[in-house]
């Protein structure tokens, strides 16, 4: 099943992953995901998806050396870089910044904890692909991403945080123009990567997906419980809508807009340190929840 054009016939039922790889192509543009999928049981998938959600090899075959114990690990994706500034702010403060400031304080409170290891995406103001930031994150075991933003709309009266999920289908039309700006990053770059994707998508959003989906879901449902007490949230702020740098077949994945850098209020809190630990504590607790519900980090 190599180059595993399964276009269709595919019994519904679990699967499991033998292998997945990224490919860049030799003729053409852009990568291809060969992934090589074996019949598997209910029971079998479950335990191999908690495996890899806390990074234990659940067989132990094909050869592969134990792997060494390892702490749960977090990505953090600083939103935007280089060319691409994100948004800006109604005082001037420039979106790839503010979500620099933020993942950077947020990985050594994280670090501190000695709970978990984590992973940046960038550390300082470069571009990047949205699918090399998922790329960052899969190459370096990441067990749980999270793409740090803060948006600008045309309503500056709008303000809060809000939680993305991705989904092919937008929970409303907000959510599905704010991936869409968001999706305009790789645009800068001068060249949108692929959809050759696309087909291998259609078996994994049925085979893979869906069960990592739970997970990201799961980690909003988590990151809504603390933040709400802590900041201001958006009515409704559990959102999704397709989001590109959320497509990472096996990470629970999550897209944080802290606020609304359109907003001055929202502004204001960005930019105050006070406001981001107490944010970064209760995004703290929430990781928390997350990693020891799937026997990840706790020691
Ligand atoms: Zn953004």
């Amino acid at each position: 099943m190599r180059n595993g054009r399964v276009s269709c016939c595919v019994r519904p039922g679990p699967f499991s992953v033998e292998a997945a790889e990224v490919l860049a192509n030799e003729n053409s543009d852009g990568y291809r995901l060969i992934v090589e999928l074996r019949a598997s049981s209910t029971e079998d998938f479950e335990r191999a998806l908690r495996a890899s959600m806390t990074g234990r090899d659940p067989v132990g075959e094909g050869g592969a050396t134990a792997p060494p114990p390892r702490r749960f690990t977090i990505a953090l994706d600083a939103g935007h870089g280089g060319a691409d500034g994100g948004a800006r702010g109604v005082n001037g403060t420039v979106e790839k910044q503010i979500t620099l400031l933020f993942s950077l304080e947020l990985a050594k409170k994280l670090e501190e904890t000695g709970l978990y290891r984590v992973v940046l995406t960038r550390e300082d103001d470069r571009f990047l692909r949205l699918d090399e930031r998922v790329r960052i994150a899969r190459e370096k075991g990441a067990d749980l991403f999270i793409s740090v933003h803060a948006d600008a709309i045309a309503i500056r009266s709008v303000r809060g945080a809000t939680i993305y999920t991705v989904s092919d289908k937008a929970s409303d039309a907000e959510a599905a123009a704010t991936a869409a700006r968001e999706n305009l990053s790789d645009a800068i770059a001068g060249k949108v990567p692929e959809d050759e994707q696309d087909e291998v998508e259609d078996i994994l959003v049925d085979l893979i997906r869906r069960e990592t989906h739970a997970f990201s879901i799961r980690f909003a449902r988590n990151l809504i419980g603390e933040l709400s007490s802590t900041v201001q949230m958006v009515k409704n702020p559990h959102r999704y809508a397709g989001f590109r740098v959320l497509r990472a077949p096996d990470i629970p994945s999550v897209l944080l807009e802290l606020g609304y850098l359109s907003n001055p209020k929202d502004e204001a809190q960005l930019r105050d340190a006070a406001w981001r630990s107490r944010t970064m504590d209760a995004i703290i607790r929430a990781i928390g929840y997350f990693a020891k519900a799937n026997g990840g980090a706790g020691g």
